[in-house]
């Protein structure tokens, strides 16, 4: 295949975040009439946003302890238009989502204390949060009581109505979606899977894409391709002082059904970009209790691809900027007994041992012979490195460049596609200009304010 028509806009990558940014384009992005979407693998989201590779969180902020109030507020508003879209879209029980209550559990004084204060400020934001004391949360999730020492402070906030995701099957409904958008619009929507992007070049005022399956030219380049897309910006000469540092993610499964009825979260440890071990009742509601994700810098841009090894030693992190930042980001010893404990966690025997102690204090009763290490599933967050403030960075990135833009998406990333896709959109009537429109009416309509 060689498509030589020019795209209005290319857009690299579909998983969860290129699905997402297909659909916006394509249903709001009014005078852009030809769309492509590339794709390496044979299907969307086979990589981070795959069912078994992420923990299917819809995060809205307020259980996260490690976003202050108004950061809680802009993941609950970018969290808002994926609920949105998942409830116009998807049909109910298809096994796109799943309504399931969300807890955060505080354990000991010291959390207790944090999530009274937290609730206080909180609850007029977010006013659907309820505080459980112990007898409470055992009507909810009684195997987080049962078999706890009676003298051991307990607390929760409980959301009751929140959601899992199965980030695939929203990936592939973006896409539907971009495709009966397109269609009734009168646009073009081309999608190429088996066909991996190796360069980017520009001719004029044109981007030239190269693929294994023929050249694209087009006039704005989206990446929405994981930590390939920092790759591409640095290729182009964008955010040198961004580097990656490659965390995987692996889970434990619970041998016993039905363990929990929802999501039971534990309050963050300070200092530290990841949330801390949870349990999650699964997306497919079949009674697997999944508990994780760990945390294990490993240096691969994709999970058990150990080629991308030699993508990850271009990022910039081996450089010696890049290891004095790694340097200074391990010196915390928060970070470095995190990063060890997590090496040890899929170790064999010694590892189950020490999730176990983790485990505990969300589900008492629970021992090693119950749980089990989930085997291929867990993906790799590519978290950002700032090499100037020699510091990692939370949270996801846009790079913008000359009619192009570049996503990075480590964990919340999922929760925040819809946010991407919107604000892609934009960016790309924008660049595009004259006769180039976001159409705010129509998305009011679907989005609300
Ligand atoms: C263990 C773990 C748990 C997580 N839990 C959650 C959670 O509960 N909630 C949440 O919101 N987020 C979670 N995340 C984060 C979330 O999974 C990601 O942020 C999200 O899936 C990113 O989506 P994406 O489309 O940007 O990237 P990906 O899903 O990685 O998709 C990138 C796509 O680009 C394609 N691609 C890459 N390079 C090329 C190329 N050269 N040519 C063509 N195509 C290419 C890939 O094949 C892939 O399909 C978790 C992540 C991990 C690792």
């Amino acid at each position: 295949m060689t498509a030589e028509k020019v795209y209005d806009v290319f857009i690299g990558g579909l998983g969860v975040s290129g699905a997402s940014v297909s659909y916006f384009v394509c249903e709001y992005l009014k005078g852009a009439t030809t769309i492509a979407g590339v794709e390496h693998y044979e299907a969307p989201a086979l990589v981070n946003s795959k069912s078994m590779h992420n923990a299917q969180t819809l995060h809205r902020g307020e259980n996260e302890t490690n976003y202050d109030l108004s950061h809680a507020i802009e993941m609950r508003d970018k969290a808002k238009i994926l609920e949105a879209f998942l409830l116009a879209h998807a049909t109910k029980g298809d096994g796109t989502y799943r309504r399931v209550s969300k807890m955060l559990l505080g354990v000991g004084d010291a959390e207790v204390a944090l999530l009274r204060k937290r609730y206080e400020e909180f609850h007029p934001y977010f006013p659907y949060i309820k505080l459980l004391e112990r007898d409470e949360i055992a009507l909810y999730e009684p195997k987080a009581v049962e078999g706890r020492d009676p003298k051991e402070p307990i607390l929760a906030f409980l959301v009751e109505n929140g959601f899992a995701v199965n980030y695939q099957k929203l990936a592939e409904l973006f896409i539907a979606s971009a495709r009966a958008s397109a269609a009734a619009r009168g646009k073009t929507y081309d999608t190429f899977f088996n066909t991996e992007i190796t360069g980017i070049s520009r001719d004029g005022k044109l981007w030239v894409i190269t693929t294994t399956n023929g050249t694209f030219r087009a006039r704005i380049a989206i990446f929405a391709t994981g930590p390939y897309s920092l790759l591409f910006a640095h290729r182009l000469g964008y955010a040198k002082d961004l580097a990656l540092l490659p965390v995987a993610g692996s889970f434990y499964r619970s041998k016993i059904p039905h363990l929990l009825n929802g999501k039971i979260y534990q309050p963050q440890k300070e200092g530290l970009p990841f949330a801390r071990f949870h349990a999650d009742t699964s997306v497919e509601g079949n009674g697997e209790t999944r508990f994780g994700p760990t945390a294990k810098p490993l240096p691969l841009f994709e999970r058990h691809h150990w080629g991308t090894f030699v993508d990850f030693l271009r990022i910039g992190t081996f450089s010696l900027r890049g290891l004095r930042a790694l340097a200074s980001i391990f010196a915390s010893k928060t970070v470095l007994g995190f990063a060890f404990k997590n090496a040890l966690y899929e170790m064999p025997y010694i590892g189950k041992r020490l999730v176990l102690k983790e485990l505990q204090r969300i589900i008492p009763t629970i021992r090693a012979r119950d749980i089990e290490l989930c085997r291929g599933a867990g993906g790799i967050r590519p978290q950002i490195i700032d090499l100037a403030k020699r510091k990692l960075q939370m949270g996801i990135e846009t790079i913008y460049g000359d009619d192009s833009m570049f996503i990075v998406t480590p964990s919340p990333g999922a929760s925040s596609s819809g946010k991407t896709g919107e604000t892609a959109a934009r960016k790309a009537a924008e660049m595009l200009g004259d006769e180039h429109f976001f159409d705010e009416e129509a998305f009011r309509k679907e989005f609300g304010n």
